[in-house]
């Protein structure tokens, strides 16, 4: 027998996915996080007993069930979910961007669904798109970060898309978008069935939020899916994002969930922290007053331009964001540099909004070089 060079285990992995680069974490031990939106709080000693008995008496032994359902009813009744609408949960909203663009294949004999969205956004978008072998059309927001809407009304009209993010208020720029504007894309989208998901994973530190649209105008959001998270609200470990819609569309988008892609932990973990929603608000109100802080800060500096936020972290530009970022990263203050990610950011980092310490900290050593 002659011997031969075994084929590479990598000959039937997608040729895409083996030239996609990894998501990365920055490893971010003995830093001061402040890049990832994460609620920078972390429960008391009490309340990490309390959590500690509720997690102990889960029984892991069995698959999740009923607890799951009483997640979806304690977040119905927290959100005061509108009649008609349905609510599903995804292991993180991450997950539920992936169900939809699975929902929204394209069939063999059919041009290709097309998810659109603005950029610089949010990019799990482009990449659910991607993966599921859909076209992305990105949007480029205007210079100081306003949705385009002609150009947006354009894009809708040529391509038809399946699906149009909007994240109100958006990642990484922080800010929301007019609302006369989402309203015609909203229309404009369901003329021809077009879905329209409104991300707010930053509700918790947001003065505006689309349910209340939603309320106000059931019928003009029919095509509307509402989506949020509890990440940015102060669990970010625990990877719970929810999506409320008409319930018709609910209903086919549940289908392709993973039938336990919720764990009984993750279950009980929003569950208590459902109950002591009011210790997660007052962190929010909390965060929101440090972020005016930071804002004000930030905007004495010399040659720092802080953008404004309704979300738990600042769009800031530098004269040389990735000088700015190095000499943070020495001081032990870990930011996100998104100067490369989009060319209307440049020379931008994301700063997410740490605890009073924290920010103090930031602000210092902000002031103690040139930016
Ligand atoms: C962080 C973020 C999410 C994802 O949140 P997870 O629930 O942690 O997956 C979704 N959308 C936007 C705009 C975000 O910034």
């Amino acid at each position: 027998m002659t011997s031969q060079t075994a084929p590479s285990p990598l000959t039937f992995i997608r040729s895409d996915v083996q030239g996609m680069h990894a998501y990365a974490v920055q490893d971010s031990r003995g830093m001061v996080k402040l890049d990832a939106m994460e609620n920078p709080y972390t429960l008391s000693p009490l309340l990490q007993a309390k959590l500690g008995v509720a997690l102990g008496a889960v029984s892991i032994n069995r698959y999740p069930a009923l607890r799951v359902d009483d997640l979806k009813q304690a977040l119905k009744s927290y959100v005061a979910m509108p009649a008609g609408c349905e609510l599903m949960l995804g292991n993180g909203s991450d997950e539920l961007i992936s169900l939809l663009a699975m929902a929204c294949l394209t069939a063999k004999d059919k041009p290709k669904n097309t998810i659109l969205a603005p950029l610089p956004g949010f990019v799990m978008y482009e990449m659910s798109a991607q993966l599921q072998g859909l076209d992305f059309v990105g949007v480029p927001l205007t210079a100081d970060f306003e949705l385009d809407e002609a150009a947006m009304l354009a894009a809708v009209a040529a391509h038809k898309p399946a699906i149009t993010y909007i994240a109100y208020p958006n990642n990484p720029t922080a800010n929301l978008w007019d609302a006369g504007a989402i309203k015609k894309i909203i229309t404009r989208c369901n003329a021809y069935g077009g879905l329209v998901v409104i991300d707010e994973a930053y509700q918790p530190f947001s003065s505006s939020t689309w349910l209340d649209e939603i309320r106000a105008n059931p019928s003009a959001n029919e095509n509307v899916l509402l989506m949020r998270t509890l990440s940015k609200f102060g669990l970010a470990g625990v990877r719970l994002g929810y999506m409320m819609g008409s319930k018709v569309l609910i209903d086919q988008i549940d289908k392709l969930r993973p039938p336990y892609n919720v764990s009984s932990l993750n279950a009980e973990c929003a569950l208590f922290a459902l109950q002591h929603k009011d210790v997660f608000a007052d962190q929010a109100v909390q965060i929101c007053s440090e972020r005016e802080r930071l804002l004000a800060g930030l905007a004495v500096l010399s040659g720092v331009t802080p953008f404004k936020s309704d979300a738990n972290m600042i769009l800031v530009r530098f004269t040389d964001a990735d000088a700015t970022f190095s000499k943070l990263k020495a001081a032990g203050i870990l930011v996100k540099n998104v100067s490369k990610m989009h060319p209307l950011l440049a020379n931008c980092l994301r700063i997410t909004v740490g605890t009073p310490d924290e920010n103090t900290l930031l602000l210092k050593e902000l002031g103690s070089f040139p930016n």
